[in-house]
């Protein structure tokens, strides 16, 4: 049951949200959950269509515009809709809003990867018809949505028509009273070439101003004893119409192969055309079949199994199976904010991948992984242009949000001023390290990344004291902005710096020939390392000692406290509601900050710090973010508070389901996603990778009676299956493997099981 999420509701306000939630993706394209033939007068529908990193650069107006700030920004795009299928009953037009409605839902099978919508209609004039719709976006065949439809008379049809459209005049969405939806340049794509050819039609887009261009060929098949075919080409529509007899049940099949500039080159439509070719000879069950291969390798290492909880497995399963239909699996694309679900901020890339969406991938499918660091790298050359720019000598500072590399924030007290994406970026690349020893990427890729990141740290901040000091930046908290010695990123900061001087090290060792290539490549010198050495040794992390906590700055503790126990309801998200000062000049915390610093680096602080933070931050934190909750409770599990780990882990589980952040109609909130992972894998069950090796400490939540999930570590898979009673491993793949389970170093041996029975219950 938990594999299937079904829907049945037809008011406007949930098919909003429901086109999110049963939108269909795989890393490249994505297709919103929108209905083939449309809604009714006066509904709204953000009708999408996404390829992964499609997009047209605007301009940033800006009232005042002072030195560095970027001037133009990018926007992913909604492209050509091939969705398109009106189906006629003696020409009444099929609408779910007229006539009779005898049955009527929505499934998506996460299990199988593909949605359907299924339908017992009686039209105006009596006219009874049973449709199902299906619907594909293929994982093996990665440009390839198909749409099938099978169309059963029940009552006497003379004619059934089928309208097939594919559009190429298309707009994205705006909001000008939502900041995290854009609130202008709706139109970005032009029509440059339509036409019909025997076999298939084309549509092709040009974008306004980067000239990128995508491309649809569509081809349609119907099974039906006698038909009619014709077809219709306008400025900015194809059509194909088929006209059947309505005495036997008819199926009909369309294939929409997406192409793009970005991936295809030049030569898009003829490269669309070879695609074409290569699937036109499956069958809709062949797709479905394919699928439902590429799933059962997903899932049989990507699940969470939860015996005890209905509602939470099936939260579980949605979040994972979505973050596999958004996650980017070419080196142009990395993970969007809203995945390929919707168009919330911008379809732009935030540090929501590194510290809440890698950890899923490389636990689990490290190759997806490695992609998204493959694509930080290529980036690599903006990022240092943009330190210079930012007035470094040296170094590079990652975009705080972006497509293709170069900064698209406009606002930058929470934007460029989180310069800690850049260690963010720096801990993601070492734990891919720890988690996969690949020594020949450390070599290839991490070794330059960490370098360049690591000297940022050192050109930005400052000796003072005998303490290395990072002025004027942000944390991940967006209440609290442009700040001294923020906590979160001064730790971070030391991490990549100390790891850079790790890495330099590693390779005077291992590879003496990479090493001196690449410090002539970067002008990179033993001084510089040991700059590095210094500032990271000696980098100042703010404690207080009276509260005996860390202050998440140098000048947190000192402001008025905000009491959100008097802040109206109505007044959350306080960003929607209060000036960014009103918010900046109190103790107040959108996010997770100092406890995410606390989760990401447990060793910097004991363990009574950390809970007296915690405590003490969890008072004023609003959890406006999505980033939030998952992160109170990895830490509340740390901390043995097992209820409120319960209580935050749930938030995060059915966000979008239940759209409890009231804006999942603009996109799933990947970052959160990946956080129901963390909360149970990082939080419930303990995980940690250290240099050290691989910790565990698996603890049950009183409401399940058991849970299992797998790891991929070092070659290995390991299976981790936690009941009221014990804790069994089991050594699935790979060699023999030590690490560390509550404290206690074990041992498992290769296709073994080793049992931990609970010991303090
Ligand atoms: C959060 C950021 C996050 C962004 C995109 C904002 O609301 O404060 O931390 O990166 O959303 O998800």
């Amino acid at each position: 049951m938990s594999w299937k999420l079904t829907k049945y509701e037809l008011d406007n306000q949930s098919l909003l949200t429901n086109e999110s939630l049963l939108s269909l993706g795989n890393g490249y394209l994505g297709v919103r959950g929108n209905f083939e033939e449309g809604y009714t007068d006066g509904y709204k529908s953000i009708r999408g269509t996404y390829i992964n990193a499609f997009h047209d650069e605007t301009e940033i107006v800006y009232g005042e515009k002072l030195f560095g700030f970027p001037e133009t920004q990018q926007k992913v795009l909604n492209v050509i809709d091939a969705q398109g299928v009106q189906i006629y009953l003696d020409e009444e037009r099929f609408s779910l809003f007229e006539g009779e409605l005898l049955s009527f839902e929505r499934n998506l099978h996460m299990d199988a990867g593909f949605s359907e919508r299924i339908v017992h209609w009686i039209s105006p004039k009596g006219k009874e018809v049973k449709l199902h719709f299906r619907r594909v976006i293929s994982f093996t065949a990665k440009e390839l949505f198909a749409i099938d439809i099978q169309v059963e008379p029940i009552s006497v049809v003379e004619k059934v028509k089928i309208v097939s459209t594919v559009n190429g005049d298309v707009a994205n969405y705006v909001d000008k009273d939502d900041p995290r939806v854009a609130s202008g340049h709706a139109k970005r794509l032009r029509v440059t070439d339509i036409r019909q050819e025997a076999q298939f039609s084309v549509v092709k887009d040009t974008t306004f101003t980067t000239g990128l261009e995508v491309a649809c060929l569509s081809t349609s098949f119907i099974d039906a004893e006698n038909y009619e075919h014709s077809g219709v080409v306008t400025e900015s529509s194809v059509e194909e119409i088929y006209t059947c007899k309505g005495d036997s049940a008819i199926r009909f099949t369309k294939y929409n192969i997406f192409t793009d500039t970005l991936r295809h080159g030049e030569n898009l439509v003829n490269e669309g055309e070879v695609l074409l070719h290569q699937v036109r000879d499956k069958t809709f069950d062949d797709l479905l079949a394919q699928q439902q291969a590429y799933l059962d390798e997903f899932w049989a290492v990507s699940d969470i199994a939860i015996d005890g909880d209905q509602q939470v497995q099936e939260g579980i399963r949605f979040n994972l199976y979505q973050l596999l239909q958004s996650v980017g699996k070419d080196p142009a694309s990395n993970i969007a904010a809203k995945g390929l679900s919707g168009e919330g901020y911008e379809g732009h890339y935030f540090w929501d991948t590194e510290i809440y969406i890698f950890p899923v991938f490389l636990m689990t499918n490290p190759i997806i992984a490695k992609n998204l660091l493959l694509h930080r790298y290529s980036i690599l050359g903006h990022a240092r242009e943009r330190a210079k720019e930012m007035g470094h000598e040296k170094g590079a500072l990652f975009p705080w949000r972006t497509i293709t590399g170069t900064e698209s924030s406009a606002f930058f007290p929470a934007g460029t001023a989180q310069y800690h994406i850049s260690a963010d970026i720096a801990y993601s690349y070492v734990q891919f390290y720890l988690a996969t020893k690949d020594e020949d990427f450390l070599k290839r890729y991490m070794a330059e990344v960490i370098f360049e990141t690591a000297r940022l740290w050192a050109d930005v901040g400052h000796m003072q004291h005998g303490e290395f000091r990072i002025d004027d930046v942000t944390g991940p908290d967006e209440y609290t902005c442009i700040v001294n010695n923020n906590y979160y990123t001064n730790v971070m900061a030391k991490h990549n710096l100390l790891w850079a001087v790790k890495i330099y090290k590693l390779l005077e060792d291992k590879d003496i020939d990479r090493l001196r290539q690449l410090s002539t490549q970067l002008e990179l010198t033993e001084t510089e390392v040991d700059t590095w050495q210094m500032a990271g040794e000696n980098m100042y992390l703010p404690y207080d000692e009276t509260l005996e906590i860390n202050a998440q700055d140098d000048s947190f503790l000192q402001k008025a406290r905000w009491d959100l126990k008097k802040t109206p309801a109505e007044k959350f998200p306080l960003l929607l509601h209060y000036h960014p000062l009103t918010l900046y000049r109190r103790q107040v915390l959108k996010q997770a900050d100092t406890v995410l610093a606390h989760f990401l680096l447990e060793d910097e602080q004991n363990f009574k710090t950390m809970k007296n933070s915690y405590d003490y931050y969890e008072e004023i934190t609003t959890h406006d973010s999505s980033l939030s909750s998952c992160v109170h409770s990895i830490m509340a599990s740390k901390l043995g508070y097992s209820e409120k780990a319960y209580s935050y882990f749930s938030e995060t589980a059915r966000l979008d389901l239940e759209d409890t952040h009231h804006n999942t109609k603009d996109g799933l909130h990947m970052a959160n996603m990946g956080g129901t992972w963390l909360g149970i894998v990082y939080g419930f069950a303990g995980l940690r990778l250290k240099e050290s090796g691989l910790y565990l400490s698996p603890s049950l939540p009183v409401e399940w009676n058991s849970y299992t999930f797998h790891l991929r570590y070092q070659a290995r898979v390991l299976k981790v299956h936690k009941t009221r009673e014990a804790t069994v491993y089991t050594l699935i793949e790979g060699e023999g493997l030590g690490f560390t389970h509550n404290g206690e170093a074990v041992l498992i041996e290769s296709g073994k099981e080793l049992v931990m029975p609970e010991t303090s219950n």
